[in-house]
């Protein structure tokens, strides 16, 4: 089988010959010969429907380190990391459509919307935190209140007292009086207002770089609710059945998923998985994420630390908290498995249910 020109290879693949320079010097598709006299490229009229998955991807937005991965995979595992790729960045879209929404109301003068058939929504909620069965004392602080919802999973020297710090402050927002509107401004000044609690709490340490904590809170004002998040505890959410984790683990192992060096089966066994990038630490000048969400009647979330998210198999999260009716038995469901697997790390859960306040 003869080898095509750049030229004539750019026109069988609808690729630009600027296209097919640049997806070689990235690695992307390399000629399968290049000319040692001249310096040209030549092409396999096999390496086509490589070069077509690679526009497609392209076209899809997918960074080129992730293209690079899933084009080395049997077609049925990069089926699954382009679903996953689009799965994420549909969680993406909705922050921030979310977050316009929001925008839109507010420079508008409005109230967010809440439709007359609507009754305002409440929550019904538990939360626990266990030891586990290693370690000697528990550095999580778990909290569940009718406004507030926060798992912290200190480190460190200090950790315990972090994480608690970290909750302690946003338990000031625990009350009825955040105007819906304000909502996204309040929780700003808490994630500034956490990161000094812990600074203060982790400074008196000898190695205050070393001492710290992560922190997952959501607030509700009854329409509407507000994420704060850093590091690798995580919040789910189970709408219509599925189980969708809304955080983002700030761990090393959680980058190096999205840039596509590792897949995400491999992460859960990786040596440096609880790496993490970004927590509330006493010298850490980073702020937790902060961001919008609205609920709906009958959505379930489930805040967590990694004593529970990595130790329980997700299908087995998914299953109590699909199953298990009751929030107080659905936590202490969630600490029993993850002591059953032999509890190496604390573990504390936060399981809340959104009911309609006439039901
Ligand atoms: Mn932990």
């Amino acid at each position: 089988m003869g080898l095509l020109t750049i030229g004539a290879f750019a026109a069988a693949s609808r690729l630009s010959p600027k296209a097919l320079r640049l997806y070689d010097e990235l690695g992307l598709l390399s000629p399968a010969r290049v000319d040692p006299v001249t310096g040209y490229r030549l092409y396999s009229p096999d390496q086509l429907e490589r070069a077509r998955l690679v526009a497609w991807l392209r076209r899809l937005g997918m960074p080129l380190a992730r293209i690079k991965a899933v084009c080395v995979l049997p077609p049925p595992a990069a089926a699954r990391e382009v679903a996953s790729f689009w799965a994420q960045v549909e969680a993406d879209t909705a922050a921030r459509r979310d977050l316009v929404t929001f925008l839109i109301e507010q420079l508008s003068g409005k109230e967010p919307a809440m439709s007359a058939a609507t009754k305002p929504l409440q929550i019904r909620y538990a939360a626990l935190s266990d030891a586990g069965l290693v370690r000697e004392s528990n550095q999580d602080t778990a909290y569940a209140g009718s406004r507030l919802l926060a798992v912290a999973d200190g480190f460190g020297a200090a950790g315990a007292f972090a994480s608690a710090a970290a909750v302690e402050v946003l338990k000031r927002l625990d009350t009825d009086r955040i105007p819906a509107g304000d909502l996204l401004n309040v929780l700003q000044e808490a994630a500034e207002q956490a990161s000094q609690a812990v600074r203060g709490v982790a400074a008196a340490e000898p190695e205050p770089d070393q001492s710290g904590t992560t922190l997952t809170g959501m607030l509700w004002t009854g329409s509407q609710l507000a994420l704060i998040h850093i590091g690798d505890s995580r919040a789910y959410l189970l709408r219509a059945g599925e189980l969708f984790q809304i955080t983002h683990d700030h761990t090393l192992v959680q980058s190096m998923v999205d840039d596509g060096r590792l897949r995400p089966e491999e992460a859960t066994t990786h040596p440096q998985r609880a790496l993490l990038l970004r927590a509330l630490t006493g010298t850490a000048d980073s702020s937790p994420d902060t961001r919008l969400h609205d609920a709906q009647a009958d959505d379930r979330y489930l805040l967590c630390s990694d004593g529970l998210s990595a130790v329980v198999p997700a299908d087995r999260i998914h299953q109590v908290i699909a199953t298990v009716p009751d929030p107080e038995h659905a936590v202490r469901e969630l600490v029993a498995l993850a002591n059953r697997s032999g509890g190496p790390d604390n573990i504390s859960c936060v399981v809340a249910d959104v009911i309609d306040s006439a039901g």
